[in-house]
């Protein structure tokens, strides 16, 4: 039902009356801008009201009562106006619905972020780990680097330990068939003497290292 078939009233209460007999689906009334009243009736005619377009001084209240009358026509067709609270429920629905889903995808979001900023603080942990261990083992290798280099010259990095300690054995040699001619007893022999067995414990225990 079109509101522009139906009639208006300068009166704000006569208004809501025709408004409602509207929304309960009544007919609109015949009317004509000349005719001073307008006859509003039910589906069945069973209910029936005449409405003035000018009233009296009761007219507020006899409007207010006939808007309460309207309420006990049960001949109205109700489609239009159910169809229309319909798609209002629809549309409500559908914003909390979406309502809804936003919080749940809100919730979502935070649980990724959070997965991700435990994700990036175990590997800064872990990462923080390894690279204490890995700037004290590159030191280490560093220092070891330049004692070796000291040692062995600069391409020792080619050389086997085995390899070198063995070359190592004709002077350990050499140092003991000359030690067994010196008097024992003199202190500078004896402290050869035990120089030459601590070497050779220390080279006899690179035999057994693997390189
Ligand atoms: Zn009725």
């Amino acid at each position: 039902v079109s509101a522009a078939d139906w009639p208006s009233h300068d009166n704000p209460e006569w208004q809501r009356v025709l408004d409602k007999a509207r929304g309960l689906g009544w007919p609109a009334p015949a009317w004509s801008k000349s005719h001073p009243s307008i006859n509003l009736k039910c589906p069945t005619g069973a209910c029936a009201f005449l409405i003035f377009k000018t009233g009296g001084k009761n007219t507020d209240r006899v409007a207010i009562q006939t808007y309460r009358k309207l309420d006990r026509c049960t001949h109205g067709d109700l489609t239009s106006s159910v169809a229309k609270v319909d798609v209002a429920l629809n549309t409500a629905d559908r914003l909390v619905s979406g309502a809804e889903v936003l919080i749940s995808r809100g919730e979502a979001q935070a649980r990724v972020e959070a997965a991700l900023a435990d994700i990036d603080e175990a590997v800064g942990e872990a990462a923080e780990a390894l690279e204490a261990e890995f700037d004290q083992a590159g030191a280490a290798l560093t220092d070891l680097d330049d004692r070796a280099s000291e040692l062995l010259g600069s391409d020792h990095q080619q050389r086997e330990p085995a390899t070198v300690a063995a070359e190592a054995d004709p002077h350990l040699r050499a140092a003991k068939i000359d030690l067994a001619v010196l008097p024992k007893r003199a202190d500078v022999v004896i402290d050869r003497q035990t120089r030459l067995a601590e070497l050779r414990v220390r080279r006899d225990a690179i035999s057994s290292h693997r390189a």
